[in-house]
């Protein structure tokens, strides 16, 4: 369609280049992708999406000499071969039939998708290994997700007058065979990016609603509220709503006892995509809670024109709160400014006494934190229980 060379035509000019090489000659490879491609077609359809692919490949062409080769690699990915730039990507030893050069641009060009698109980036090893480890772990979590290897641990949510238990936040873990439990810190990101996070998140909704029926059905937990985590991928993602709602009334549990936490950035994801989300999620019922709050950068207009009940102070401020009086001022503003605001005010990452004494003293509402409790085992969670009642 674009006259370009393709995929094979392109590996086969990359081998004639390398063979022929002089000791001297650089060679470079370009690996590029349109960003947000998929929107041009999802929203103006494939002929609009074939028209920018058509400009795409005569820019490139008419930006290179003649004997370098622009190639179509694939969907919305371009290739460029250039011999003698100024930028030496192949070093003088390198032979062989180029096709492990193609990767390391392609991981340079994910790097730069990574950074926020728009940008370019140059390839070094650090990146193969970063590629590397990041295409195993998407292979990985594919088959945990299948073969039922993750797990959700549950950290208590305590009210800090009584001490007792009110809640918990689901926290996703993935249980390896081999590597034992595995943070999701360290495999979240590649869920994102690959948008694994769609299903395993799913799952997470499911899994989620499914405790808090069985929690509502037994007399000594029937008052605890659950909430679980999304991302921006997950909450901008078409079906986020429906999967939600679905999973809600499948397990007949009461919507207003499922808190979904999006973090600033993520509320305000794409547009007003994970605005509307939020909003619609609210209005049936389900709580929404502004995570990590003070990281990111909402203002009070935008936390007033929010469906939003609760916030979480983020655990910096709250662990700042002994040695930086800015830290205690900003932990004071947020909880004086819940009553207000119409929020309950949480505050994550509780590791001392101190720190709970504080934020009693200022009147802040819930409490997470070790202090408290770790993410634990929903049949972990009965004792926590017992001791939070004996209060
Ligand atoms: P988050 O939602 O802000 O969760 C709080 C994190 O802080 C948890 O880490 C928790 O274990 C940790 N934490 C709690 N209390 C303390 C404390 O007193 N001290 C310290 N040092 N840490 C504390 P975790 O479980 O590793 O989760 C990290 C992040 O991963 C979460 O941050 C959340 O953004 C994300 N996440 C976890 N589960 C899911 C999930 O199912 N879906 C999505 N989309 N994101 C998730
Ligand atoms: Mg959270
Ligand atoms: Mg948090």
């Amino acid at each position: 369609m674009t006259g370009l060379a393709n995929r094979a035509l392109f590996a086969d000019r990359l081998r004639q280049v390398l063979a022929r090489r002089e000791r001297q000659c650089a060679t470079a490879v370009y690996f590029l992708d349109l960003d947000r491609f998929k929107r041009i077609n999802d929203s103006l359809g494939h002929s609009a999406g074939d028209e920018v692919l058509l400009e795409v490949a005569e820019r490139l062409s008419g930006e290179v000499r003649p004997e370098d080769t622009v190639a179509r690699f694939g969907g919305d990915e371009f290739t460029i071969l250039c011999e003698s730039v100024g930028v030496a990507l192949v070093e003088a030893s390198d032979s062989g039939d180029g096709q492990h050069l193609i990767e390391d641009a392609d991981a340079a060009m994910y790097r730069a998708k990574e950074r926020g698109g728009a940008r370019t980036e140059l390839f070094d090893s650090a990146m193969r290994d970063d590629a590397v480890r990041a295409m195993r772990i998407e292979q990985e979590l594919q088959r945990a997700l299948e073969q039922g290897e993750l797990r959700l641990h549950y950290q208590p949510a305590v009210d800090l007058a009584t001490g007792q238990m009110v809640g918990a936040e689901a926290l996703v873990r993935w249980e390896h065979p081999k590597r034992g439990l595995i943070s999701p810190e360290r495999f979240l990101h590649v869920a994102e990016e690959t948008g694994l996070i769609v299903p395993l998140g799913a799952w997470v909704v499911g899994e989620t609603c499914r405790q808090l029926a069985e929690w509502q059905a037994r007399p000594e937990t029937a008052q605890l509220h659950l909430s679980l985590n999304l991302s921006a991928r997950e909450l901008t993602h078409p079906d986020v709503v429906s999967t939600v709602l679905g999973c809600v009334r499948e397990s007949c549990i009461d919507p207003h006892s499922l808190t979904i936490e999006v973090t600033e950035s993520t509320a305000m994801a794409d547009g007003d995509t994970g605005f509307r989300a939020l909003r619609d999620l609210s209005s049936e019922g389900i709580r929404v809670a502004i995570d990590d709050f003070g990281t990111g950068y909402s203002s009070l207009e935008q936390l007033r024109r929010m469906p939003v009940d609760i916030v979480k102070i983020d655990r910096s401020f709250v662990s700042g709160m002994a040695a930086n009086t800015t830290d205690r001022e900003l932990v004071a503003a947020v909880v004086g400014m819940g009553p207000a605001l119409k929020l309950c005010v949480v505050a994550e990452g509780i590791e001392t006494p101190d720190q709970a004494d504080a934020l009693r003293e200022l009147g802040c509402d819930i409490g997470q934190g070790y202090l408290f409790s770790r993410p634990i085992l929903a049949e972990q969670l009965d004792a926590v229980l017992e001791v939070s009642s004996a209060r």
